[in-house]
C-alpha cells in the first residue's frame, strides 16, 4: 500500500519474564519495515481467559501507523512472535511466550481465512479494549463503536495496571 494506515496491534504474553517479552516487542513492532511505532499503552495485567491454571497475562496495545498489506504486517507478528520462541500446537488460548493479534488496520473490515479484522474477540476483551481506549480513545472500531465508550462499558474487572515505569 503506498498509503500509511493506521493499525493498532494487541500484545500478550504469559512465559517466560511476560513483561520482558511485551516490552521488547513494542520496540520490535518499531522497527519493521513500512511500519513506524506512534505510540503505545502502559502494561496490563489479566487473569487467563482460557484453561485457568496458567499464569497471568501481561498486555498492552501499540499504536503503528503501516503500509504494509493486512497479511503482510500479519506476517511480520508472526515472525516476532517465532523470534520469542512462540510455539503452536499447544491448548486453545493457553500459555505463550508472545502473542500479537492486529486489533484493527483503520476501518478496513475483512473476514478471510487468516485474518478477519477487526479483530473477533476485540470488541469484548477489557484487556483490549482499556490498553486501546489509553491511547485511542476516540478511534472507531469498525462494526462496534467508539473505542472510549466500548472500553467503559466493559469495564475493568481482573484488569491492573502495571506501575509506571515498565515501559
Ligand atoms: P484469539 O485470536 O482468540 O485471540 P489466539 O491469539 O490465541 O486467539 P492464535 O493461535 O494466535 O489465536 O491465532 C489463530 C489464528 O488467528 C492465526 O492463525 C491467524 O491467522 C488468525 N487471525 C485471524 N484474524 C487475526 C487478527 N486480526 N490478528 C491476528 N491473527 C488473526
Ligand atoms: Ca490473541
Ligand atoms: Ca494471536
Amino acid at each position: 500500500m503506498n498509503v500509511w494506515t493506521p493499525a493498532f496491534v494487541g500484545l500478550g504474553s504469559n512465559l517466560a519474564d511476560p513483561s520482558r517479552q511485551v516490552e521488547q516487542a513494542i520496540g520490535e513492532l518499531g522497527q519493521l519495515p513500512g511500519c513506524r511505532l506512534v505510540s503505545h499503552s502502559r502494561l496490563y495485567i489479566s487473569a487467563p481467559m482460557g484453561p485457568a491454571d496458567q499464569p497471568h497475562f501481561i498486555n498492552a496495545v501499540a499504536g503503528l501507523l503501516t503500509r504494509l498489506e493486512p497479511d503482510r504486517l500479519l506476517d511480520a507478528l508472526e515472525a516476532i512472535e517465532a523470534a520469542h520462541g512462540r510455539t503452536r500446537g499447544g491448548p486453545h488460548w493457553g500459555p505463550r511466550t508472545l502473542d500479537l493479534d492486529i486489533i484493527a488496520m483503520g476501518q478496513l473490515e475483512l473476514a478471510t481465512p487468516r485474518l478477519t479484522l477487526p479483530h473477533p474477540g476485540a470488541h469484548e476483551r477489557n484487556f483490549v479494549l482499556v490498553p486501546l481506549a489509553e491511547i485511542a480513545p476516540a478511534c472507531w472500531l469498525p462494526g462496534h463503536g467508539r473505542v472510549a465508550d466500548l472500553a467503559e462499558a466493559i469495564g475493568d474487572s481482573g484488569l491492573g495496571r502495571l506501575a509506571k515505569g515498565r515501559v
